[in-house]
């Protein structure tokens, strides 16, 4: 991952309590980032059913603080259809000690985020946001929370980063006050150890590899990262303090044991779990799951609108010329972000059919629009929208999917040109207005990854 440092205790499997120093020790299951609850058909095949027994499997065997470090609420097509209900009963059979909220976890609103925190049976954290309206952490956190293990006081946080602050598309940086993740974990971290002599302190974190090095780098109070946002799994050490991502989706989690030693120098211990098939499914979770799989099947057939028109997506049409649906797609982009230009690759439309006229579908759409993907909202100026345009058209008439279905902006392109410079300049409008190369702020709507 990255700049790694040397030393990777991915690999040790040594027993920590036959110490020679006789170490105290504290045992803990971490995951992090988990979007669907049923499992996927190639191994490692996850799966709540599976996660949830092979959880309660290792808690029967030791005591352990099992440790979530955000996202889960969404995206996934069931928590498009149930907004993260179906989540709930998975996590509350996790034994979660502490959780610490991830960017999708907001996706649905505050109103939805604090019906689902009500309905879960472990504690949210949130130490670095203040929700300014309501001057507590966002979405009700905690700003840290003491856990005890046997005779064992441990101090956890709940840290994240500005950068997916800024996105969050259902809430606005003007109503947050966010602190730096280093500062809120020096000022929290020596409440937990001041205040409240823990003997360990454990940032959950929701940010990127970067802002988790930082973090082990700088802080003063922080023994362990539990770290989620990147799902890739990793274990790195930085400043002799460990970092775990511990994977994504149900397919992974790690077992980690902390021995303090006398000298009060924490030592980390990781070793990661994998959610093959060869692990029993959970029984209630699995009935759970195969509900709201039928849920899902109901869910699509309800009507959710009706056109008067033939509708276009075949992709002889989307990926040569604008079509009435990826008119109506862009257009539904660009307004709900506030966008002047919204570019959707053709590629991402899938159904490659004309629906006729008439009731329209959950199913349709989720034939069209099968993928879930983020929208990304970027600032440009008027020569990359240009370029960007340019990209798009390069290929044609091959059917690319890179060809653009467009909205806020128009244009004529001559195909027998050089890629890269097919489209006739004098010929762009965004909004109706020419457009100004030099121009910066443009605000650029495409699909994220
Ligand atoms: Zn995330």
């Amino acid at each position: 991952m990255g700049s790694g440092i040397s030393c990777n205790p991915q690999h040790e499997r040594s027993s920590p309590t036959s110490q020679p120093d006789g170490g105290r020790v504290v045992k803990i299951i971490h995951f992090n980032d988990v979007y669907n609850i049923e499992a996927r058909d190639q191994e490692p095949v996850g799966g709540a059913a599976r996660f949830v027994q092979k959880i309660s499997d290792i808690l029967a065997e030791e005591e352990m603080l099992v440790i979530f470090s955000g996202d889960a609420f969404n995206p996934s097509p069931m928590s498009t259809m149930f907004k993260g209900v179906q989540m709930v009963p998975v996590l509350n059979a996790c034994n979660i000690a502490a959780a610490v909220y991830g960017n999708h976890d907001f996706d649905f609103g505050l109103d939805d985020l604090m019906e689902l925190k009500s309905s879960c049976n472990f504690p949210w954290l949130m130490t670095n946001v203040i929700d300014k309206e309501t001057d507590r952490p966002l979405g009700d956190g905690m700003e840290y929370l003491v856990l005890q293990y046997k005779d064992i006081k441990v101090g956890v946080l709940g840290l994240v980063e500005s950068g997916w602050m800024e996105t969050l598309s259902t809430i606005e940086m003007s109503e947050i006050e966010y602190q730096d993740y280093v500062e809120a974990a020096d000022h929290y971290g020596s409440i937990l150890k001041e205040e409240h002599g823990v003997d360990l302190v454990v940032a959950l974190t929701h940010m990127r590899w970067n802002n988790d090095r930082r973090l082990a780098a700088c802080a003063k109070h922080v023994d362990l990262i539990l770290g989620g946002h990147d799902h890739n799994y990793g274990v790195e050490q930085v400043n002799n303090r460990t970092i775990i991502k511990s994977g994504t989706d149900f397919r992974e989690l790690s077992k980690v044991t902390l021995v303090i030693d006398s000298e009060n120098k924490v030592k980390t211990v990781v070793e990661k779990v994998i959610i093959t098939s060869e692990i029993p499914e959970n029984e209630n979770i699995q009935l759970h799951v195969a509900d709201y799989q039928e849920k899902v099947g109901a869910q699509m057939d309800k009507i959710i609108g009706e056109f008067g028109v033939p509708l276009e997506t075949r992709f002889s049409e989307v990926r040569t010329e604008e079509t009435n649906m990826g008119n109506f797609i862009t257009d539904v982009m660009r307004v709900a972000l506030r966008a002047d230009v919204a570019i959707l690759n053709s590629g991402t439309m899938r159904s490659d059919c004309i629906f006729p006229p008439g009731k329209f579908r959950m199913r349709d759409l989720s034939a069209i629009l099968p993928i879930m993907d983020e929208l990304l909202l970027l600032e440009c100026t008027g020569s990359q929208l240009l370029k960007a345009l340019e990209n798009g058209v390069s290929k044609y008439p091959e059917l690319e999917g890179r060809f653009p279905q467009l909205s806020g902006v128009q244009f004529q392109f001559e195909p027998k040109r050089e890629p890269g410079n097919r489209i006739l300049q004098d010929s762009v409008y965004v909004l109706a207005e020419p457009l100004d190369l030099q121009r910066v702020g443009f605000k650029l709507l495409s699909r994220g990854v």
